[in-house]
Parts: C-alpha cells; structure tokens; sequence
C-alpha cells in the first residue's frame, strides 16, 4: 500500500522540491498550501516534473476546522510541515503575525494528528536555533542560544512543542530537521526560489543582480574574523535537502527511530564563505557580477556550518551536489522565470 505523505506549505521553494522527491520513492503526496507567500509557479512545475497533477488543497492551517477535514478526507501517514513565514526581518517588526501564524499553523497539525489516531510529523527547523556559536560545526547536541529573532523563536518554540507532544502523546513521532542555507533549484528549472520583492538571502539577489533586475550586490561585511573576512555559511542543495525529507519520512513510516523525537542537522559540512559563493557563481556561469563591501548587517553571525554526521549515519543521506553544480542549477531557474 501506498503511503500518504501530506505537505503543508507544499507550493512553496522547499515543499515543492520535497514533493518531487517523495513522489518519485513511491508516496503520494497532498498538498496543501493557503499562496500567501507564493503563486501557482512551482505546483504547475512540480506537476510538469513529474507528469501527472498532484492533489491540491487550498487551504490555511491557522484554520484548525479546514485542517482537521484535511485528516478526514485523507488517511495521512506523515505530515511535513513548512507552512510558515519566514522574513527574519519582518518578523521582528510583526511579532504578534508571525508568532499567531508559525504558531497556529502548527498547533492545529498537531492537534489534527493526535484526534484522527496519531501520525509523523516532520518539522522544518533550522540552523537559526543555534545562533553564534564558537564551537564548529556545530552538532545537534550543540547547545540552543536565544533567538534573536521572532522567526528563529518560532522554530525553537514548534521544536519544544513537538518534543512535548510525542513525549505525551505516543502515537505521534517527531522528527526535526535543521537546515542550514538551502539555495538552488531543480535541474529541470521548472521549480524554485520565487523571492517576494527584494530578496533578502544570498543567492536569489546574486542570481537577480547577474540578470540585470538588481544593479549590485552589496556584500555585507568583509572585517570578519574568517579567512577572507567575509562570513560563511553551509550552503545545501535544495534536492539534496528534499532527498533528506524523504529519508526521515521513511525512517518515521517504516518505524525505525530510535527516539519518539528525533533531531538532524541538514548541511553539507562545508564552509563557504560569501566572497568563495560569488566567486564560484561567476566562475561556473561564466560571467562577471557586479558586487561591492558594505558594513555587516545586523543580527548575522560570523560563521556556522553543520556536523551532519548524524544524518549520514542513522538517516543515510549525505548532501551530493557540488556548490558549482547548484549555483549553475540557481542560474538557469533565474533564466528561466525571466522568460
Ligand atoms: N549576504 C550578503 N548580501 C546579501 C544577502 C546576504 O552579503 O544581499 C550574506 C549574509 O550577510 C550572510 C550570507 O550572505 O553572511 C547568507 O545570508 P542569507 O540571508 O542568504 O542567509 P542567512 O545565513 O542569513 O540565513
């Protein structure tokens, strides 16, 4: 029989590069998605990609009656759930939207699992929960710091709430996965990054500036105390990320976690710094970016990367993708929408 695999959030940048892997080991998979942050872009991709139409509930989690219907109409064996906002910046001038909305969301998935006989849920954590550390890479053991943010408390709380949960309520397990900085797209460019506005992360405002949308990239720092002063992070392919949903959802499926709560960082365990990522962006798409040093921006931490020796050993998936291979594949998708 096959599995259910419900993706909230799923017309999203990582949801629907999760839904092309799940569906391609043998799930079916629902998607769910309210489009406040996104349009029918990448769902009509993700049905291209993978020759058929995929099952698609318009619908917004904060609503605890359309979510519970959603565990009625199908019999869903594990739940990802993405659907959240995620502007780090917004969040701290809208705390009380993000919290209610990251919150909620979240909430009414879990209360929907535990009143329809208990289900997987897997969480869409992140590197944040770590803040600045001097301890690298950092391992899940790696202590939690503060958020500094309203997002990154968001996560840090979903986490808890999920550990308590599955503590209280055995017929739930709980897996988190900690992404550190996921870029890229599809090989096929029919699905990725479609950024509201001016893009905030790295690579989309790279990838908008080489196309002529943005005049230069401001690179914020280079007095950093890292090899060449800028900061650096773990970048990690977008379907080298999906591939890990889809071991951490079979290893929940087929009952094989060894905790009911389970934790794994999603990284590469490479370092790259901002100027390296520029460099190798150029290098690899062969052509010149107009960038330039600014000051720091506020709130970045000067370096992290992950240990992800867990996810190799108990989840068996390793990241694959060169940082080449994924800033070309980031390239051709902003080429590709630009048409
Ligand atoms: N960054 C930059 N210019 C930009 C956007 C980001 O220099 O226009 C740097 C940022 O300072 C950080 C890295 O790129 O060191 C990754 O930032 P991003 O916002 O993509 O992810 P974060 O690590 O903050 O989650």
């Amino acid at each position: 029989m096959k599995k259910t695999v419900l993706v909230s959030g799923g017309a999203g940048f990582i949801g629907s590069h999760v839904t092309v892997e799940l569906t391609n080991a043998g799930y079916d998979v629902v998607i769910a998605d309210n489009f406040s942050n996104c349009d029918m872009t990448n769902y009509k991709g993700v049905c291209q990609i993978l020759g058929k139409e995929l099952p698609l509930i318009k619908m917004d989690f904060c609503d605890a009656a359309a979510t519970d219907k959603l565990f009625t109409d199908y019999k869903i064996d594990a739940v990802i759930h993405f659907a959240a906002f995620k502007a780090v910046g917004e969040s701290v001038a809208e705390p009380i939207k993000y919290y209610k909305n990251n919150l909620d969301s979240f909430l009414n998935v879990l209360e929907a699992a535990r009143t329809h006989g208990g289900c997987n849920v897997l969480f869409s954590s992140s590197a944040t929960v770590y803040g600045e550390t001097d301890v690298l890479p950092v391992t899940e053991q790696s202590p939690r710091q503060p958020a500094t943010s309203p997002y990154g408390n968001t996560k840090q709380m979903c986490e808890d709430i999920l550990r308590d949960t599955v503590k209280a309520f055995p017929q739930i397990k709980g897996i988190a996965l900690r992404y550190f900085n996921p870029i890229g797209a599809h090989p096929s460019a029919l699905i990725g990054e479609l950024p509201n506005g001016v893009p905030n992360n790295l690579v989309p405002f790279i990838t908008q500036t080489a196309i002529g949308k943005r005049e230069c990239l401001s690179i914020f720092g280079n007095d950093y105390p890292t090899p060449d002063g800028t900061c650096q992070r773990d970048y990690i392919d977008i379907v080298d990320l999906a591939k890990a949903h889809v071991c951490a959802v079979t290893r929940m499926i087929d009952g094989k976690m060894d905790e009911s709560y389970e934790i794994f960082n999603v990284g590469t365990g490479r370092p790259v710094s901002v100027l390296e990522l520029v460099n190798a962006f150029e290098k690899v798409n062969g052509l010149k970016l107009n960038y330039k040093f600014t000051p720091r921006r506020p709130g970045d931490v000067t370096a992290i990367w992950a240990d992800p020796t867990r996810a190799n050993e108990v989840l068996g998936w390793k990241a694959e993708r060169t940082v080449e291979e994924t800033l070309a594949a980031a390239w051709a998708w902003e080429k590709a929408i630009a048409k």
